[in-house]
Protein backbone atom coordinates (compact mmCIF):
# COMPACT_ATOMS: atom_id res chain seq x y z
CA UNK A 1 0.00 0.00 0.00
CA UNK A 2 1.11 3.45 -0.81
CA UNK A 3 0.25 6.51 1.54
CA UNK A 4 -2.58 7.06 -0.95
CA UNK A 5 -4.48 4.26 0.45
CA UNK A 6 -4.29 5.21 3.95
CA UNK A 7 -7.03 7.32 5.50
CA UNK A 8 -5.64 9.37 8.93
CA UNK A 9 -8.37 10.55 11.55
CA UNK A 10 -6.26 13.83 13.06
CA UNK A 11 -7.70 14.49 16.02
CA UNK A 12 -6.22 18.13 18.07
CA UNK A 13 -8.34 20.85 19.93
CA UNK A 14 -5.58 23.31 18.77
CA UNK A 15 -6.47 24.52 14.81
CA UNK A 16 -2.83 25.38 14.21
CA UNK A 17 -1.83 22.12 14.46
CA UNK A 18 -4.71 20.40 12.74
CA UNK A 19 -3.82 23.05 9.78
CA UNK A 20 -0.28 21.98 9.79
CA UNK A 21 -0.27 18.03 10.51
CA UNK A 22 -2.85 17.78 7.93
CA UNK A 23 -0.71 19.52 5.23
CA UNK A 24 2.15 18.06 5.82
CA UNK A 25 -0.04 14.47 5.42
CA UNK A 26 -1.86 14.91 2.70
CA UNK A 27 1.14 16.77 0.59
CA UNK A 28 2.98 12.63 1.57
CA UNK A 29 -0.29 11.10 -0.05
CA UNK A 30 -2.68 10.40 2.89
CA UNK A 31 -6.14 10.88 3.10
CA UNK A 32 -6.49 12.98 5.90
CA UNK A 33 -9.54 14.07 7.98
CA UNK A 34 -9.33 16.48 10.85
CA UNK A 35 -11.62 16.45 14.05
CA UNK A 36 -11.50 19.15 17.07
CA UNK A 37 -12.61 16.80 19.73
CA UNK A 38 -13.13 13.12 20.67
CA UNK A 39 -16.50 12.59 20.99
CA UNK A 40 -16.72 13.10 16.87
CA UNK A 41 -13.74 11.48 15.88
CA UNK A 42 -15.05 8.02 18.02
CA UNK A 43 -18.35 8.27 15.93
CA UNK A 44 -16.88 8.56 12.74
CA UNK A 45 -14.61 5.90 13.61
CA UNK A 46 -17.42 3.54 13.96
CA UNK A 47 -18.84 4.35 10.76
CA UNK A 48 -15.58 4.63 8.84
CA UNK A 49 -12.56 2.93 9.99
CA UNK A 50 -9.50 4.81 9.25
CA UNK A 51 -6.42 2.97 9.01
CA UNK A 52 -4.36 5.21 10.97
CA UNK A 53 -5.36 7.87 14.27
CA UNK A 54 -3.25 10.38 15.63
CA UNK A 55 -4.92 12.20 18.65
CA UNK A 56 -3.49 14.79 20.54
CA UNK A 57 -3.56 13.80 24.76
CA UNK A 58 -4.48 16.86 26.03
CA UNK A 59 -8.74 18.20 25.00
CA UNK A 60 -11.60 19.19 26.85
CA UNK A 61 -14.64 16.79 27.15
CA UNK A 62 -12.77 13.47 25.70
CA UNK A 63 -8.95 13.20 25.91
CA UNK A 64 -7.00 11.42 23.81
CA UNK A 65 -6.53 8.21 26.45
CA UNK A 66 -9.89 8.12 26.68
CA UNK A 67 -10.44 8.29 23.33
CA UNK A 68 -7.91 5.70 22.63
CA UNK A 69 -9.63 3.50 25.28
CA UNK A 70 -12.96 3.67 23.63
CA UNK A 71 -11.72 2.50 19.92
CA UNK A 72 -10.42 -0.67 21.55
CA UNK A 73 -13.77 -1.46 22.78
CA UNK A 74 -15.23 -1.04 19.34
CA UNK A 75 -16.09 -4.23 17.13
CA UNK A 76 -14.09 -2.20 14.10
CA UNK A 77 -13.54 -4.11 10.84
CA UNK A 78 -9.32 -4.03 10.91
CA UNK A 79 -6.86 -2.83 12.92
CA UNK A 80 -6.82 0.93 13.88
CA UNK A 81 -2.96 2.25 14.59
CA UNK A 82 -2.97 4.74 17.10
CA UNK A 83 -0.68 7.50 17.61
CA UNK A 84 -0.44 10.03 20.09
CA UNK A 85 0.70 13.77 20.17
CA UNK A 86 2.03 14.56 23.49
CA UNK A 87 4.26 17.05 25.36
CA UNK A 88 4.08 14.63 28.20
CA UNK A 89 7.19 12.41 28.59
CA UNK A 90 7.27 10.49 31.94
CA UNK A 91 7.55 6.56 31.88
CA UNK A 92 4.01 6.44 34.01
CA UNK A 93 2.16 8.30 31.48
CA UNK A 94 3.91 6.41 28.03
CA UNK A 95 2.55 2.92 30.57
CA UNK A 96 -0.90 4.70 30.79
CA UNK A 97 -0.82 5.31 27.06
CA UNK A 98 0.40 1.56 25.89
CA UNK A 99 -2.41 0.12 28.53
CA UNK A 100 -4.94 1.51 26.87
CA UNK A 101 -3.99 0.78 23.54
CA UNK A 102 -1.58 3.15 22.02
CA UNK A 103 1.21 2.01 19.62
CA UNK A 104 3.36 4.96 19.23
CA UNK A 105 4.11 8.22 20.58
CA UNK A 106 5.25 11.26 18.73
CA UNK A 107 6.50 14.55 21.15
CA UNK A 108 5.51 18.40 20.54
CA UNK A 109 6.47 20.06 18.70
CA UNK A 110 6.60 17.62 16.13
CA UNK A 111 8.86 17.01 13.42
CA UNK A 112 7.76 16.16 9.93
CA UNK A 113 10.50 13.58 9.37
CA UNK A 114 9.82 11.70 12.11
CA UNK A 115 6.06 11.63 11.70
CA UNK A 116 6.50 10.56 8.32
CA UNK A 117 8.76 8.13 9.59
CA UNK A 118 6.27 6.40 12.51
CA UNK A 119 3.67 6.59 10.14
CA UNK A 120 5.55 4.13 7.68
CA UNK A 121 6.12 1.70 10.57
CA UNK A 122 2.90 2.03 11.41
CA UNK A 123 2.10 1.01 7.65
CA UNK A 124 4.09 -2.06 7.88
CA UNK A 125 2.45 -3.37 10.74
CA UNK A 126 -0.46 -2.95 9.38
CA UNK A 127 0.09 -5.18 6.51
CA UNK A 128 1.03 -7.84 8.15
CA UNK A 129 -1.73 -7.64 9.97
CA UNK A 130 -4.24 -7.53 7.10
CA UNK A 131 -2.06 -10.54 5.86
CA UNK A 132 -3.17 -12.55 8.54
CA UNK A 133 -6.48 -11.44 8.73
CA UNK A 134 -7.04 -12.47 5.08
CA UNK A 135 -5.28 -15.74 5.80
CA UNK A 136 -7.87 -16.63 8.95
CA UNK A 137 -10.49 -15.48 6.50
CA UNK A 138 -9.51 -17.92 3.52
CA UNK A 139 -9.00 -21.63 3.01
CA UNK A 140 -5.31 -22.47 1.84
CA UNK A 141 -6.63 -24.96 -0.07
CA UNK A 142 -9.53 -23.50 -2.39
CA UNK A 143 -9.32 -19.86 -1.50
CA UNK A 144 -12.81 -19.94 -0.51
CA UNK A 145 -14.22 -18.39 3.08
CA UNK A 146 -13.50 -20.09 5.63
CA UNK A 147 -16.49 -21.50 7.65
CA UNK A 148 -16.14 -18.99 10.51
CA UNK A 149 -15.79 -15.80 8.02
CA UNK A 150 -18.78 -17.62 6.27
CA UNK A 151 -21.48 -17.67 9.18
CA UNK A 152 -20.12 -13.96 9.76
CA UNK A 153 -21.70 -12.77 6.09
CA UNK A 154 -24.52 -14.79 6.77
CA UNK A 155 -25.41 -13.31 10.17
CA UNK A 156 -25.12 -9.94 7.84
CA UNK A 157 -27.16 -11.00 5.39
CA UNK A 158 -30.09 -12.09 7.56
CA UNK A 159 -29.98 -8.70 9.41
CA UNK A 160 -30.60 -7.75 6.02
CA UNK A 161 -32.91 -9.50 5.11
CA UNK A 162 -34.93 -9.03 8.03
CA UNK A 163 -34.66 -5.44 8.11
CA UNK A 164 -36.02 -5.07 4.52
CA UNK A 165 -37.77 -8.20 3.72
CA UNK A 166 -36.29 -9.71 0.95
CA UNK A 167 -35.69 -13.59 0.81
CA UNK A 168 -32.20 -15.38 1.61
CA UNK A 169 -31.17 -18.95 0.68
CA UNK A 170 -28.87 -21.70 1.58
CA UNK A 171 -27.35 -23.95 -0.27
CA UNK A 172 -25.08 -26.78 1.09
CA UNK A 173 -23.00 -29.32 -1.25
CA UNK A 174 -21.80 -32.42 -0.22
CA UNK A 175 -19.61 -34.11 -3.47
CA UNK A 176 -20.37 -37.53 -4.19
CA UNK A 177 -18.25 -40.48 -3.50
CA UNK A 178 -15.45 -38.43 -3.02
CA UNK A 179 -13.61 -40.69 -0.79
CA UNK A 180 -12.86 -43.05 -3.61
CA UNK A 181 -11.28 -39.82 -5.43
CA UNK A 182 -8.71 -39.97 -2.78
CA UNK A 183 -8.62 -43.78 -2.55
CA UNK A 184 -7.97 -44.62 -6.22
CA UNK A 185 -5.79 -41.33 -7.29
CA UNK A 186 -4.25 -40.14 -3.76
CA UNK A 187 -4.77 -37.39 -1.70
CA UNK A 188 -2.82 -34.84 -3.35
CA UNK A 189 -5.34 -35.23 -6.58
CA UNK A 190 -8.37 -35.16 -4.10
CA UNK A 191 -6.88 -31.89 -3.16
CA UNK A 192 -6.45 -30.90 -6.90
CA UNK A 193 -10.02 -31.86 -7.36
CA UNK A 194 -11.33 -29.56 -4.74
CA UNK A 195 -9.49 -26.44 -6.07
CA UNK A 196 -11.48 -27.10 -9.48
CA UNK A 197 -14.90 -27.71 -7.51
CA UNK A 198 -13.82 -24.27 -5.51
CA UNK A 199 -13.23 -22.58 -9.63
CA UNK A 200 -16.02 -24.18 -10.75
CA UNK A 201 -18.55 -22.69 -7.65
CA UNK A 202 -17.07 -19.19 -7.62
CA UNK A 203 -17.53 -19.08 -11.70
CA UNK A 204 -21.49 -19.88 -11.52
CA UNK A 205 -21.59 -16.70 -8.42
CA UNK A 206 -22.69 -13.41 -8.16
CA UNK A 207 -20.80 -11.09 -6.39
CA UNK A 208 -23.27 -10.55 -3.60
CA UNK A 209 -23.09 -14.40 -3.35
CA UNK A 210 -21.00 -15.77 -0.65
CA UNK A 211 -19.55 -19.25 -0.82
CA UNK A 212 -17.56 -20.95 2.00
CA UNK A 213 -15.81 -24.94 2.28
CA UNK A 214 -17.96 -25.96 4.48
CA UNK A 215 -15.48 -28.77 5.90
CA UNK A 216 -13.75 -31.33 3.54
CA UNK A 217 -15.95 -31.92 0.56
CA UNK A 218 -18.59 -29.63 1.82
CA UNK A 219 -19.63 -25.97 0.23
CA UNK A 220 -21.91 -23.69 1.56
CA UNK A 221 -23.54 -20.68 -0.50
CA UNK A 222 -25.83 -17.88 0.93
CA UNK A 223 -27.78 -16.47 -1.75
CA UNK A 224 -29.32 -12.83 -0.75
CA UNK A 225 -32.29 -11.78 -2.25
CA UNK A 226 -32.79 -15.83 -3.44
CA UNK A 227 -36.21 -17.30 -2.32
CA UNK A 228 -36.09 -21.73 -2.28
CA UNK A 229 -36.95 -22.10 -6.04
CA UNK A 230 -34.65 -19.56 -6.98
CA UNK A 231 -31.82 -21.03 -5.15
CA UNK A 232 -32.98 -24.36 -5.97
CA UNK A 233 -32.63 -23.52 -9.75
CA UNK A 234 -28.97 -21.83 -9.13
CA UNK A 235 -27.68 -25.49 -7.17
CA UNK A 236 -29.80 -27.22 -10.35
CA UNK A 237 -27.15 -25.27 -12.31
CA UNK A 238 -24.07 -25.95 -10.48
CA UNK A 239 -24.83 -29.64 -10.32
CA UNK A 240 -25.03 -30.20 -14.12
CA UNK A 241 -22.06 -27.88 -14.71
CA UNK A 242 -20.23 -30.18 -12.18
CA UNK A 243 -21.25 -33.70 -13.43
CA UNK A 244 -20.68 -32.60 -17.29
CA UNK A 245 -17.12 -31.07 -16.39
CA UNK A 246 -14.52 -33.48 -17.08
CA UNK A 247 -12.04 -33.68 -14.20
CA UNK A 248 -8.64 -33.96 -15.05
CA UNK A 249 -5.79 -36.06 -13.57
CA UNK A 250 -2.35 -36.30 -15.60
CA UNK A 251 -3.95 -37.94 -18.49
CA UNK A 252 -6.54 -39.81 -16.61
CA UNK A 253 -10.46 -37.92 -17.27
CA UNK A 254 -13.10 -38.50 -14.62
CA UNK A 255 -16.74 -37.48 -13.79
CA UNK A 256 -18.05 -36.11 -9.70
CA UNK A 257 -21.25 -35.40 -8.99
CA UNK A 258 -22.60 -33.31 -6.09
CA UNK A 259 -25.40 -33.49 -3.80
CA UNK A 260 -27.07 -30.19 -3.07
CA UNK A 261 -29.54 -29.26 0.30
CA UNK A 262 -31.32 -25.60 -0.11
CA UNK A 263 -33.30 -23.82 2.29
CA UNK A 264 -34.63 -20.64 2.70
CA UNK A 265 -35.26 -18.07 5.39
CA UNK A 266 -38.60 -18.08 6.68
CA UNK A 267 -40.44 -16.22 9.35
CA UNK A 268 -40.36 -19.13 11.83
CA UNK A 269 -36.64 -19.89 10.94
CA UNK A 270 -34.29 -18.66 14.50
CA UNK A 271 -31.54 -17.76 13.24
CA UNK A 272 -28.67 -18.33 10.64
CA UNK A 273 -27.26 -21.54 12.45
CA UNK A 274 -31.29 -23.05 11.69
CA UNK A 275 -31.01 -22.10 8.20
CA UNK A 276 -28.05 -23.69 7.83
CA UNK A 277 -28.53 -26.80 9.30
CA UNK A 278 -32.45 -26.94 7.24
CA UNK A 279 -30.29 -26.74 3.97
CA UNK A 280 -28.20 -29.76 5.93
CA UNK A 281 -31.41 -32.08 6.31
CA UNK A 282 -32.82 -31.23 2.54
CA UNK A 283 -28.94 -32.39 1.63
CA UNK A 284 -29.13 -35.49 3.98
CA UNK A 285 -32.33 -36.38 1.95
CA UNK A 286 -30.70 -35.50 -1.28
CA UNK A 287 -28.24 -38.55 -0.47
CA UNK A 288 -30.55 -40.14 0.99
CA UNK A 289 -32.18 -40.58 -1.98
CA UNK A 290 -29.92 -41.39 -4.77
CA UNK A 291 -27.08 -38.43 -4.56
CA UNK A 292 -26.47 -36.01 -7.48
CA UNK A 293 -29.71 -34.17 -6.83
CA UNK A 294 -30.81 -31.25 -5.64
CA UNK A 295 -33.68 -31.22 -2.52
CA UNK A 296 -35.13 -28.36 -1.05
CA UNK A 297 -36.61 -28.30 2.49
CA UNK A 298 -40.31 -26.84 2.05
CA UNK A 299 -40.74 -28.76 -0.94
CA UNK A 300 -39.24 -31.97 1.62
CA UNK A 301 -41.90 -30.90 3.96
CA UNK A 302 -44.83 -30.54 2.19
CA UNK A 303 -47.12 -32.89 2.30
CA UNK A 304 -48.51 -34.96 -0.85
CA UNK A 305 -52.11 -35.39 -1.76
CA UNK A 306 -52.95 -38.88 -2.18
CA UNK A 307 -53.87 -39.70 -5.65
CA UNK A 308 -55.99 -43.02 -5.71
CA UNK A 309 -55.16 -42.62 -9.62
CA UNK A 310 -52.08 -42.79 -9.28
CA UNK A 311 -51.60 -45.41 -6.19
CA UNK A 312 -49.83 -48.66 -6.64
CA UNK A 313 -51.32 -51.67 -5.24
CA UNK A 314 -49.44 -50.76 -2.12
CA UNK A 315 -50.56 -47.39 -2.04
CA UNK A 316 -54.11 -48.75 -1.22
CA UNK A 317 -53.27 -49.62 2.02
CA UNK A 318 -52.77 -46.02 2.75
CA UNK A 319 -55.78 -44.61 1.49
CA UNK A 320 -57.94 -42.55 4.09
CA UNK A 321 -55.48 -43.02 6.68
CA UNK A 322 -54.10 -39.59 8.59
CA UNK A 323 -51.45 -39.06 10.75
CA UNK A 324 -53.35 -39.17 13.65
CA UNK A 325 -54.51 -42.68 12.95
CA UNK A 326 -51.17 -44.11 12.80
CA UNK A 327 -49.05 -41.66 15.53
CA UNK A 328 -48.09 -42.60 18.80
CA UNK A 329 -49.78 -40.54 21.32
CA UNK A 330 -47.61 -38.64 23.08
CA UNK A 331 -47.55 -39.40 26.63
CA UNK A 332 -45.08 -36.44 27.93
CA UNK A 333 -42.64 -33.68 26.39
CA UNK A 334 -40.04 -31.81 27.72
CA UNK A 335 -40.31 -28.17 28.90
CA UNK A 336 -37.93 -25.51 27.11
CA UNK A 337 -37.09 -24.16 30.72
CA UNK A 338 -36.52 -27.34 32.29
CA UNK A 339 -32.53 -28.46 32.71
CA UNK A 340 -30.39 -30.88 31.16
CA UNK A 341 -30.14 -32.57 34.29
CA UNK A 342 -33.65 -32.93 34.62
CA UNK A 343 -33.86 -34.05 31.15
CA UNK A 344 -31.49 -36.65 31.76
CA UNK A 345 -33.03 -37.95 34.54
CA UNK A 346 -36.32 -38.07 32.61
CA UNK A 347 -34.97 -39.91 29.49
CA UNK A 348 -33.71 -42.63 32.20
CA UNK A 349 -36.56 -43.36 33.78
CA UNK A 350 -39.33 -43.30 30.85
CA UNK A 351 -36.75 -45.37 28.63
CA UNK A 352 -37.06 -43.17 25.81
CA UNK A 353 -34.57 -41.49 23.23
CA UNK A 354 -35.92 -38.71 22.28
CA UNK A 355 -38.84 -36.03 23.61
CA UNK A 356 -40.98 -32.82 22.04
CA UNK A 357 -39.83 -29.51 23.17
CA UNK A 358 -42.80 -26.90 24.22
CA UNK A 359 -42.87 -23.97 24.97
CA UNK A 360 -44.96 -22.40 27.93
CA UNK A 361 -47.74 -22.30 26.14
CA UNK A 362 -47.35 -25.95 24.84
CA UNK A 363 -46.46 -24.82 21.35
CA UNK A 364 -43.62 -27.25 20.04
CA UNK A 365 -40.21 -25.35 19.69
CA UNK A 366 -37.54 -28.32 18.86
CA UNK A 367 -36.85 -31.83 19.81
CA UNK A 368 -34.35 -33.33 22.84
CA UNK A 369 -32.48 -36.45 21.67
CA UNK A 370 -30.20 -38.31 23.93
CA UNK A 371 -27.29 -37.19 21.24
CA UNK A 372 -28.35 -33.83 22.63
CA UNK A 373 -27.82 -34.59 25.89
CA UNK A 374 -24.18 -36.52 25.66
CA UNK A 375 -22.88 -33.33 23.87
CA UNK A 376 -23.56 -31.51 26.68
CA UNK A 377 -22.77 -34.06 29.40
CA UNK A 378 -19.01 -34.16 30.09
CA UNK A 379 -19.32 -30.30 31.30
CA UNK A 380 -20.93 -30.52 34.62
CA UNK A 381 -22.26 -26.82 34.52
CA UNK A 382 -24.00 -27.58 31.76
CA UNK A 383 -26.39 -29.92 33.76
CA UNK A 384 -27.90 -26.45 34.96
CA UNK A 385 -28.79 -24.88 31.08
CA UNK A 386 -32.15 -25.56 30.13
CA UNK A 387 -33.14 -27.52 27.44
CA UNK A 388 -33.90 -24.84 25.27
CA UNK A 389 -30.67 -24.15 24.51
CA UNK A 390 -29.17 -27.80 23.21
CA UNK A 391 -32.63 -29.57 21.85
CA UNK A 392 -32.98 -29.58 17.72
CA UNK A 393 -35.38 -26.43 17.16
CA UNK A 394 -35.82 -27.84 13.54
CA UNK A 395 -38.36 -30.65 13.19
CA UNK A 396 -40.40 -32.34 11.29
CA UNK A 397 -43.39 -31.99 12.05
CA UNK A 398 -46.63 -32.71 10.30
CA UNK A 399 -50.51 -32.05 11.07
CA UNK A 400 -52.58 -34.48 12.30
CA UNK A 401 -54.73 -34.82 9.51
CA UNK A 402 -52.16 -35.13 7.07
CA UNK A 403 -51.79 -38.61 4.57
CA UNK A 404 -49.68 -41.12 6.20
CA UNK A 405 -48.43 -42.18 3.00
CA UNK A 406 -46.83 -39.00 3.01
CA UNK A 407 -44.36 -39.42 5.94
CA UNK A 408 -44.52 -42.66 5.15
CA UNK A 409 -42.10 -42.08 2.03
CA UNK A 410 -40.58 -39.43 4.13
CA UNK A 411 -39.57 -42.01 6.61
CA UNK A 412 -38.05 -43.78 3.91
CA UNK A 413 -36.53 -41.17 1.74
CA UNK A 414 -34.01 -39.51 4.99
CA UNK A 415 -32.19 -40.56 7.89
CA UNK A 416 -34.31 -38.67 10.46
CA UNK A 417 -36.32 -41.49 12.37
CA UNK A 418 -39.29 -39.80 13.89
CA UNK A 419 -41.53 -37.19 12.40
CA UNK A 420 -43.91 -35.47 15.22
CA UNK A 421 -47.38 -35.14 14.98
CA UNK A 422 -49.44 -31.39 15.53
CA UNK A 423 -52.43 -30.28 16.44
CA UNK A 424 -52.58 -26.02 16.64
CA UNK A 425 -49.06 -25.96 17.13
CA UNK A 426 -49.30 -28.20 20.00
CA UNK A 427 -46.70 -32.01 19.38
CA UNK A 428 -50.05 -34.96 20.29
CA UNK A 429 -47.88 -37.29 18.71
CA UNK A 430 -44.64 -38.99 17.15
CA UNK A 431 -44.15 -41.79 14.11
CA UNK A 432 -41.39 -43.34 13.96
CA UNK A 433 -40.20 -46.42 11.93
CA UNK A 434 -40.91 -48.60 14.41
CA UNK A 435 -44.51 -46.91 14.74
CA UNK A 436 -45.14 -47.44 10.90
CA UNK A 437 -43.91 -50.94 10.91
CA UNK A 438 -45.64 -51.79 13.92
CA UNK A 439 -48.93 -50.06 12.01
CA UNK A 440 -48.32 -52.86 8.91
CA UNK A 441 -47.67 -55.83 10.85
CA UNK A 442 -51.14 -54.91 12.71
CA UNK A 443 -53.00 -54.50 9.40
CA UNK A 444 -51.01 -57.96 8.42
CA UNK A 445 -52.64 -59.64 10.74
CA UNK A 446 -56.27 -58.33 11.36
CA UNK A 447 -55.95 -59.24 7.59
CA UNK A 448 -55.00 -62.72 8.14
CA UNK A 449 -51.62 -62.27 6.06
CA UNK A 450 -49.78 -63.63 9.01
CA UNK A 451 -50.09 -67.03 8.65
CA UNK A 452 -50.04 -69.92 11.40
CA UNK A 453 -46.95 -67.84 13.36
CA UNK A 454 -46.14 -69.63 16.26
CA UNK A 455 -45.39 -67.10 18.85
CA UNK A 456 -43.22 -67.36 22.47
CA UNK A 457 -47.05 -65.45 23.64
CA UNK A 458 -49.14 -68.26 23.98
CA UNK A 459 -52.16 -65.92 23.74
CA UNK A 460 -51.09 -65.41 19.30
CA UNK A 461 -51.17 -69.45 19.55
CA UNK A 462 -55.33 -69.55 18.71
CA UNK A 463 -57.89 -70.56 16.64
CA UNK A 464 -60.66 -68.20 16.06
CA UNK A 465 -62.74 -70.14 18.74
CA UNK A 466 -60.23 -68.85 21.46
CA UNK A 467 -59.93 -65.66 20.08
CA UNK A 468 -62.88 -64.30 21.92
CA UNK A 469 -61.45 -65.99 25.08
CA UNK A 470 -58.33 -63.94 24.30
CA UNK A 471 -59.93 -61.14 23.49
CA UNK A 472 -61.90 -60.68 27.11
CA UNK A 473 -58.52 -61.67 28.78
CA UNK A 474 -56.71 -58.59 27.15
CA UNK A 475 -59.41 -56.42 28.23
CA UNK A 476 -59.17 -57.75 31.38
CA UNK A 477 -55.61 -57.39 31.63
CA UNK A 478 -56.18 -53.71 30.33
CA UNK A 479 -58.53 -52.73 32.97
CA UNK A 480 -56.07 -54.07 35.70
CA UNK A 481 -53.55 -52.15 34.51
CA UNK A 482 -55.61 -48.77 34.67
CA UNK A 483 -56.98 -49.51 37.49
CA UNK A 484 -53.45 -50.58 39.24
CA UNK A 485 -52.00 -47.23 37.40
CA UNK A 486 -55.42 -45.02 39.52
CA UNK A 487 -53.68 -46.49 42.88
CA UNK A 488 -50.17 -45.67 42.30
CA UNK A 489 -51.41 -42.04 40.94
CA UNK A 490 -53.65 -42.09 43.98
CA UNK A 491 -50.54 -42.59 46.44
CA UNK A 492 -48.32 -39.94 48.04
CA UNK A 493 -45.36 -40.38 46.20
CA UNK A 494 -43.31 -37.44 44.74
CA UNK A 495 -42.05 -38.93 41.39
CA UNK A 496 -44.90 -40.31 39.48
CA UNK A 497 -43.29 -40.41 35.66
CA UNK A 498 -41.90 -44.17 35.71
CA UNK A 499 -45.23 -45.38 36.73
CA UNK A 500 -46.98 -43.38 34.07
CA UNK A 501 -44.86 -43.36 31.42
CA UNK A 502 -44.39 -47.81 32.23
CA UNK A 503 -48.30 -47.85 32.86
CA UNK A 504 -49.26 -46.17 29.74
CA UNK A 505 -46.73 -48.07 27.29
CA UNK A 506 -47.58 -51.10 29.01
CA UNK A 507 -51.48 -50.34 27.89
CA UNK A 508 -50.71 -49.10 24.87
CA UNK A 509 -49.32 -52.52 24.10
CA UNK A 510 -52.15 -54.34 24.93
CA UNK A 511 -54.48 -52.39 22.90
CA UNK A 512 -52.14 -53.14 20.36
CA UNK A 513 -52.67 -57.06 21.22
CA UNK A 514 -56.05 -56.17 21.44
CA UNK A 515 -56.40 -54.38 17.59
CA UNK A 516 -54.11 -57.39 16.52
CA UNK A 517 -57.33 -59.60 17.19
CA UNK A 518 -60.07 -57.87 16.03
CA UNK A 519 -59.15 -59.47 12.63
CA UNK A 520 -59.95 -62.69 13.56
CA UNK A 521 -62.20 -62.07 16.30
CA UNK A 522 -65.03 -59.71 16.10
CA UNK A 523 -64.65 -56.48 14.82
CA UNK A 524 -62.70 -56.75 11.09
CA UNK A 525 -59.74 -54.55 10.16
CA UNK A 526 -60.70 -51.42 10.02
CA UNK A 527 -59.94 -50.12 13.29
CA UNK A 528 -56.20 -51.67 13.47
CA UNK A 529 -54.13 -48.13 14.04
CA UNK A 530 -52.55 -48.29 17.20
CA UNK A 531 -48.54 -47.04 18.17
CA UNK A 532 -47.20 -48.86 21.09
CA UNK A 533 -44.41 -47.31 23.67
CA UNK A 534 -42.02 -43.99 23.23
CA UNK A 535 -39.36 -45.71 21.15
P1 LIG B 1 -20.97 -39.40 0.16
O1 LIG B 1 -21.50 -39.47 -1.22
O2 LIG B 1 -21.79 -40.17 1.11
O3 LIG B 1 -20.76 -37.99 0.60
O4 LIG B 1 -19.54 -40.12 0.11
P2 LIG B 1 -18.14 -39.48 0.46
O5 LIG B 1 -17.10 -40.51 0.17
O6 LIG B 1 -17.97 -38.18 -0.21
O7 LIG B 1 -18.38 -39.19 1.97
P3 LIG B 1 -17.50 -39.09 3.24
O8 LIG B 1 -17.98 -37.90 4.00
O9 LIG B 1 -17.52 -40.39 3.94
O10 LIG B 1 -16.05 -38.82 2.77
C1 LIG B 1 -15.55 -37.58 2.51
C2 LIG B 1 -14.11 -37.75 2.18
O11 LIG B 1 -13.54 -36.54 1.76
C3 LIG B 1 -13.30 -38.19 3.36
C4 LIG B 1 -11.96 -37.61 3.14
O12 LIG B 1 -11.05 -38.59 2.76
C5 LIG B 1 -12.15 -36.64 1.99
N1 LIG B 1 -11.62 -35.32 2.29
C6 LIG B 1 -12.05 -34.45 3.19
N2 LIG B 1 -11.29 -33.34 3.19
C7 LIG B 1 -10.34 -33.52 2.23
C8 LIG B 1 -9.25 -32.73 1.75
O13 LIG B 1 -8.98 -31.61 2.20
N3 LIG B 1 -8.49 -33.25 0.77
C9 LIG B 1 -8.74 -34.49 0.24
N4 LIG B 1 -7.96 -34.94 -0.72
N5 LIG B 1 -9.74 -35.25 0.67
C10 LIG B 1 -10.53 -34.79 1.66
MG1 LIG C 1 -4.51 19.79 23.30
MG1 LIG D 1 -19.07 -35.19 3.47
MG1 LIG E 1 -19.27 -36.62 0.25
Amino acid sequence: MTPTNYSVFLVDDDPAILRLLGHWLEKAGYTVRPFDNGEEALEAIESQCPDFLITDWEMPGMNGLELCRRVRQLDLPHYVHILFLTVRSSTEETVAGLEVGADDFLSKPIDLEELLARLRSGARVLTLERRLSLMAQTDPLTGLLTRRTFFENLEKEWSRATRHHVPLSVVMLDIDFFKRINDVHGHPAGDAVLKTIAELLKDGCRTADVICRYGGEEFCAVLPETNERQAAHWADRVRRKLASHAMQLGDREFHLTGSFGVAERLDDTQNAEQLVDLADQALLCAKQSGRDRVVAFQALNQSNDVRVDQMDPCGMLFYGVTARHVMTSMVVGLRKSETIGRAAKFFLRSRTNSAPVVDDDGKLVGMLSEKDLMAEMISLDSWNRPVGEVMKPNVICYEEDAPIRSIYEFLCRVSIRRVVIVKDGRPIGTISRGTLLRWFSNLAASRGLVENETSADPRFNVDAHRSRECLVELAQELSRQAIELGHRCGEETDDLVPYVVGGATRMQELVNDLLSYSGSGTAGGTAVMGGTSLD
